[in-house]
């Protein structure tokens, strides 16, 4: 007789507990840290996870010290019911929701210099607050692989740069932008566009996928590449459109294989962040 191990998600609330469960866990762990408010940009994570993995630890942390000082923290779109289905379905083992992370005074990370170009320019520190909760992550869940999305390419590359600085001994998985199939990239800030506004923001998948065409037809040059950007996206608030290597160097002349366009669009309040990788 075949005995099935009936499946049940764990939710874990603190601290302690986590580091008890985690004590006794055998395999390879895969971890996937978020904020919450899953989507199918988050599940495609959870997914490759479950695929490469004996256990699935889901983090669900809206992290203060990566929000600028009053800015948009408790507006942060909040989904605590629905992202718990959503864990269940995906038959994650344990999701991770601490209260806090944080004791009184703490010694912050400071990231590197290269933290404060681009993201890091316009949300100062903000690199300081992700690297410092991802790092105390990490050191409650030990995972083998750890699951990040293309689409916060900054923020994957700062993690990947850690991981090698401070000899982790975890694999960073970067992960595909997923996308609604009008081309939008999916993010948990959507929810704030007007129907107008999303409308707009189709402009901003069109204009990196034409980018892309571009270069595969043979274009090397960064200006022009950024100039037809621009051009598709005239008339919104644009807040960059930059092309850098893998390491975040703006470059002018793009390199196959190691080149990632980054394009910023302001609606309001709401930055919505696209990229692609050459
Ligand atoms: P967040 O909850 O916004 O902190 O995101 C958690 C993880 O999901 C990060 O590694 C993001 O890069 C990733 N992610 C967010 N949106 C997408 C998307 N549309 N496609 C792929 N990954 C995503």
């Amino acid at each position: 007789l075949k005995l099935l191990k009936e499946y049940i998600l764990q939710i874990v609330k603190t601290i302690e507990e986590l580091q008890n469960i985690r004590k006794n866990l055998n395999g390879n762990i895969g971890f996937v840290p978020t904020m919450g408010a899953l989507h199918d940009g988050h599940i495609s994570l959870i997914r490759k996870a479950k695929d490469e993995n004996e256990v699935v630890i889901v983090s669900i942390f809206v992290n203060p010290t990566q929000f600028l000082k009053g800015v948009d923290l408790n507006k942060y779109p909040r989904k605590e019911e629905a992202d718990i289905k959503i864990c269940q379905m995906c038959k994650v083992d344990y999701l991770f929701m601490p209260n806090s992370m944080y004791e009184k005074d703490e010694v912050l990370i400071k990231a590197p210099i290269n933290s404060y170009v681009l993201e890091g320019f316009t949300r100062p520190g903000h690199f300081d607050g992700v690297l410092q909760v991802v790092l105390k992550l990490f050191n409650l869940t030990l995972p083998k692989n750890a699951y990040f999305g293309k689409k916060d390419a900054q923020q994957l590359a700062l993690i990947q740069q850690m991981v090698k600085n401070l000899f982790l001994p975890i694999n960073i998985i970067a992960c595909d932008i997923v996308r609604e199939s009008s081309g939008l990239a999916l993010s948990s800030r959507n929810v704030y566009l007007t129907p107008e506004q999303k409308e707009e923001a189709l402009k901003i998948s069109k204009s990196i996928y034409m980018a892309g065409n571009l270069i595969a037809k043979g274009e090397r040059d960064s200006k022009i590449v950024k100039d037809k950007i621009y051009k598709i996206l005239e008339n919104l608030d644009v807040e960059y459109v930059r092309v850098v290597n893998k390491r975040f160097d703006e470059i002018e002349k793009i390199e196959p294989s190691n080149t990632i366009i980054l394009v910023v669009v302001r609606f309001g309040n709401v930055r919505l962040l696209d990229n692609i990788w050459m």
